[in-house]
């Protein structure tokens, strides 16, 4: 298969990550980005800041080439900005790889289809034999490459959540969708602060997204006295994380100021709130209803925060093995589950959990976590310094797994509603829940 270049999906953050392993293995590789430009997802959420510091956010095989190229590497102790981290680190990663011989990015094409030559999934002759064969459609039409080992880090930030709590648009949800925004709205923009300021805003989702976007909508009503939220929750109660005992310290913080804000008048909290539908009322307004007949009315925006899925469309004619549940390699899906995770259960991961049946094809980055909440970039990082070193032939290394994670606090994540869930200073990141989990010896790599 190296008569052949290596394909990775996505010139993101984990993207790149993995072209710059595979330069320093000296594999041909060609990054098929669908944006215009190197961290595009990244940009789409630029005005959030980042939890993780700077030291946390590069990796290490990039860092050395950008150090040959003269870059000037931010504070490793401060914390970024989405578009900081673009700007400063993916830009410039994208376009010192791009002077490297045997290392292209293609920007504007997105990626359609992945299949074996000549095959589709149920053809099983000589499958392993045949080169991938990658789709995109570009602007000037589509293309068609082989590959000899297909690395999809795609992300999931195209994919958000609907509002409806089966996971399909809730009734009336498209209808409405001038009023309803997904992720987590830059409330410093004008036209965005100017859309929310004064009105009733309901908030859906638990995670980071949601906790950010309460924090900015309390910020908000400090200039704007009318702003109200109400903030839905699928569960019977709502974590903040793990506050001090978090060991991402600003994770930390960010869930304590969600928390204030939610404890303000500012707020009204419904829990087991379970959308069903959003309705037009006579004034115009929406009202949102629940599942068990709860029902919020007169509201003029809804922000939906509650999770992404991974894009497994174009990946119909490759035989994978997921978990049902995650959308993750089965493999990996225990280790992440929100739904049955505990502290201190983090165990080292690469291409042994992120291989699947269809060999030399491997999902990795947030898309590798499937609709898990608690993807950190580290973790992605290691996967594809695996996964390049299997590709390359380097069993012992690809098998080597050395890494220190943050206690990721993942309990209580997205899957979780039926139990009540802890608050702050409680769950998973409590109080003896705090540790740093070392998932290996950790040789030098
Ligand atoms: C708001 C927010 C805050 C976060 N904060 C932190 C943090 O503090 N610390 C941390 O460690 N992690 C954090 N994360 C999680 C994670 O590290 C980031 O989401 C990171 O960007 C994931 O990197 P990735 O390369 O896997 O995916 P992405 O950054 O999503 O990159 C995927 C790329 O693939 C492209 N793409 C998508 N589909 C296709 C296609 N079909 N064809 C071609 N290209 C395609 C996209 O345009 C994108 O450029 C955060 C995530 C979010 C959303």
């Amino acid at each position: 298969m190296h008569q052949h270049p290596v394909v990775v999906i996505g010139a993101g953050p984990v993207g790149l990550a993995a072209a710059a392993h595979a330069h320093a293995r000296h594999l041909e590789t060609i990054v098929l980005e669908a944006g215009s430009s190197a961290g595009s997802a990244v940009r789409g959420w630029g005005h959030v800041r980042l939890f993780s510091p700077w030291s946390e956010l590069v990796d290490p095989a990039a860092v050395e080439l950008l150090h040959a190229n003269g870059w000037l590497a931010p504070d490793p102790a401060t914390y970024p900005t989405g578009a900081d981290w673009a700007s400063v680190y993916l830009e410039p990663l994208a376009e010192t790889l791009s002077q490297q011989d045997g290392i292209q990015i293609a920007y504007g094409h997105r990626v359609t289809g992945v299949a074996r030559s000549g095959r589709d999934v149920m053809v099983g002759a000589e499958r392993e034999a045949e080169p991938f064969v990658v789709h995109a459609q570009t602007a000037a039409g589509p293309v068609r490459l082989l590959a000899g080992a297909v690395i999809d880090a795609s992300g999931t930030w195209g994919r958000p959540n609907p509002l409806g709590t089966e996971g399909y648009p809730a009734a009336g949800e498209t209808e409405h969708a001038d009023r309803i925004a997904y992720g987590i709205p830059d409330l410093a923009d004008p036209v965005v602060r100017e859309r929310y300021a004064g009105r009733h805003v309901v908030v859906a989702g638990t995670g980071a997204s949601a906790q950010s976007t309460l924090v900015s909508l309390g910020g908000l009503a400090v200039d704007h006295p009318g702003t109200r939220v109400t903030w839905l929750v699928r569960r019977a109660g709502a974590s903040f994380g793990g506050g001090d005992n978090d060991q991402l310290v600003e994770r930390g913080a960010l869930g304590r100021r969600a928390q204030e804000v939610v404890e303000s008048a500012l707020v009204t909290r419904r829990t087991t709130f379970r959308t069903v539908a959003v309705r037009a009322q006579e004034s115009g307004r929406l009202a949102v209803e629940a599942l068990d007949g709860q029902r919020v009315e007169d509201v003029d925006e809804v922000v939906v925060a509650t999770g992404f899925r991974p894009d497994l469309t174009y990946l119909s004619e490759v035989r994978l093995d997921l978990d049902p549940a995650l959308q993750a390699p089965r493999r990996l899906a225990p280790l992440i589950d929100p739904n049955v995770h505990s502290c201190g259960t983090v165990y080292p991961h690469g291409v042994r959990e992120l291989a699947q049946p269809e060999v030399g094809l491997y999902l990795a980055g947030m898309k590798s976590y499937g609709r898990a909440p608690s993807f950190l970039a580290l973790t992605g990082f290691e996967q594809v310094r695996s996964i390049v070193a299997a590709i390359a032939g380097d069993t012992a290394a690809a098998e080597r797994v050395e890494l220190v994670l943050p206690e990721t606090g993942v309990c209580g994540g997205a899957g979780v509603f039926d139990e009540p869930a802890a608050e702050a200073g409680g769950g998973c990141c409590g109080p003896t829940g705090a540790q740093l989990v070392e998932l290996s010896p950790t040789a030098a790599r």
